[in-house]
């Protein structure tokens, strides 16, 4: 997939548990009417206030696995102990359109989405430090104990992931680092490899007089 100035970008954000992914990403959605929120699949059951449809489409493993038969996905992973999905359904479209579509997924996926799609962005999202990671994540006051416990062990293990990514946002207020992921995506409209038609039009469409 060779993208060009006016397709769309495929943005890929990670970053641990705690690092407030969602609140940046819902800001850049609200700000930005050319960026769209690509809502996975998930086998997790939903927390308070989330929304079918909207924060994911929750459904059981049976269906999971048939999706999965039927090639419904971009990519899928496994995340302590439940499933996720990219549906691929409307993405190819919204880019072929122009819009930038947002991923927010775990590492193992963004890797699997660099390899096939090695025009996509990868952001890796860091909250300031480990204790505000720690702190966020009790927070949210919706897990158990264990399953904090287990969610921060996976954080330090996608660490290690954060220099295969192609930038780093440390997300110390959301704004800022909404802000930033918008400058990113700026810049990387402007590289070369997206800009080859504008160079084959060059000669074309200036004032022949
Ligand atoms: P949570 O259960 O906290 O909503 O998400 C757990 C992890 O799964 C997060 O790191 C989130 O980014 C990731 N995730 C959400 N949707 C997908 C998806 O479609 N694919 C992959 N690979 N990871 C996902």
């Amino acid at each position: 997939m060779q993208t060009t100035m006016n397709e769309g970008l495929l943005v890929v954000i990670s970053g641990p548990a705690g690092s407030g992914k969602s609140t940046v990403i819902n800001n850049i959605i609200s700000n930005a009417s050319e960026f769209v929120y690509s809502v996975s699949v998930t086998t997790r059951e939903p927390r308070e206030g989330e929304i079918h449809g909207k924060h994911y489409y929750f459904i059981d493993v049976d269906n999971y696995k048939k999706r999965i038969e039927l090639d419904d996905f971009l990519e899928y992973e496994e995340y302590a102990g439940n499933y996720y999905g990219t549906p691929k359904s409307d993405i190819m479209n919204h880019l072929a359109e122009g819009r930038n579509v947002i991923l927010e997924i775990e590492v193992k996926g963004a890797m699997n989405i660099k390899s096939k799609y090695p025009d996509a962005v990868l952001i890796f999202l860091l909250p300031p430090d480990y204790r505000t990671l720690e702190k966020r994540l009790r927070k949210r006051g919706s897990e158990s104990e264990e399953k904090i416990l287990k969610r921060l062990e996976i954080a330090k293990w996608e660490f290690e992931y954060y220099y295969k990514y192609d930038y780093l946002v440390v997300n110390n207020h959301p704004e800022t680092a909404a802000g930033e992921i918008l400058n990113i995506v700026k810049t990387e409209k402007l590289r070369i490899k997206r800009n080859n038609i504008f160079y084959e039009n060059f000669y074309n469409l200036g004032d022949k007089t």
